[in-house]
């Protein structure tokens, strides 16, 4: 496979074996867990609402510091997320030295979206199935292809609705190259004891810079409960709103949209449609005006020498994809 090859259809790696072996798992178990964690983070977005509300009434205004404890955990639990669990972890856009993978694992963890190779395998399966039967998240059509009743029944579906029921993805058969990655195979076995730091750094943080048993919760709320639930959000809008709303610029074989104005909450993760078209990019914004937070992230990592071979597509592959550039015959 060459160079263009891998930036269209994902690159070593990210391939999936011959279908020697099932595809997703039928356990109960696994279902029945699956479900529960589901409900845990509702749970904890909910208990953190109903903290932030409570504080609130009692006169208990978010300070800067606060803001700044919820916006420094976002952006690093968000950037564990789009720069290590999707475009390095699931896609192999970019090498990265272990130090920095292992960090990246640890910090997407906090994000409580499942462990590292469960995020993997489900998302390899949705680039695999995009908006066709088997997708685990499409709101054009069920996991087993039927179409959902309404549109707004595929768009609940496509938010939050999959998380509670969606079929459990074999990580032996989309995640092999992960679960002979000893460093971020223990990453993932220390789920949540990461999620919990997710928990415990703010709340820490909060009790060391207000001075305060109160700053304690505040942290924890603003830094922990909220930040999970505002980035699950987020990525709730990508499995949505970008597959139905907003541009198509490429051909990329599914409903994958562009959506300039998430851009910034999303730290590039918006540019789906992009990112369908060449899954093998480091980068999801392609042009100058598409802010690509992620993205500047592992730019930056390449300059310190802490990443490499990061893959960017070129100008004659972006013209070839165009939405309506037919190929010219050899
Ligand atoms: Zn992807
Ligand atoms: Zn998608």
């Amino acid at each position: 496979m060459n160079a263009t090859q891998e930036l269209e259809a994902g690159r070593p790696g990210t391939r999936l074996p011959r279908p020697t072996m099932v595809e997703v798992l039928d356990s109960r178990h696994l279902k029945t867990a699956q479900r529960r964690h589901a409900q845990a983070v509702v749970l904890l977005s909910a208990l953190g609402l109903a903290l932030a509300v409570g504080m609130l009434a009692a006169g208990h205004v978010p300070t800067w510091i606060d803001l700044g404890i919820f916006s420094g955990m976002f952006l690093a639990v968000g950037i564990g997320s789009t720069v290590g669990f999707h475009r390095h972890f699931t896609h192999r856009s970019f090498k990265a030295v272990t130090p920095v993978r292992v960090l990246l694992a640890v910090l997407g963890s906090m994000a409580m979206q499942g462990t590292v190779i469960f995020w993997v395998s489900l998302h390899r399966r949705h680039h695999q199935c995009s908006d066709a039967a088997g997708d685990p998240h499409s709101p054009h059509v069920s996991d087993q292809g039927r179409q959902h009743r309404s549109f707004l029944a595929g768009l609940w579906h496509s938010y939050i609705g999959w998380t509670f029921h969606h079929e459990v993805p074999n990580a032996a058969y989309y995640a092999r190259d992960l679960i002979r990655d000893t460093p971020i195979a223990r990453v993932n076995r220390h789920y949540f004891l990461c999620v919990a730091l997710g928990l415990l750094i703010p709340a820490a943080l909060g009790g060391m810079l207000h001075g305060s048993w109160a700053g304690v919760l505040s942290g924890l709320v603003w830094g922990g409960l909220i930040r999970i639930f505002v980035w699950h959000n987020m990525i709730w809008s990508i499995t949505s709103v970008a597959h139905v709303f907003g541009r198509r610029d490429f051909d990329s074989g599914d409903a994958s949209t562009n959506n300039l104005w998430l851009a910034l909450p999303t730290l590039g993760e918006s540019f789906h449609n992009n990112h369908h078209a060449f899954p093998g990019s480091a980068l999801m914004g392609l042009k100058w005006w598409q802010p690509d937070l992620g993205g500047w992230v592992v730019l930056a990592l390449e300059k310190l020498g802490l990443a490499w071979d990061v893959g960017r597509p070129s100008a004659e592959l972006m013209e070839k994809k165009l939405v309506g550039v037919r190929p010219r015959r050899a």
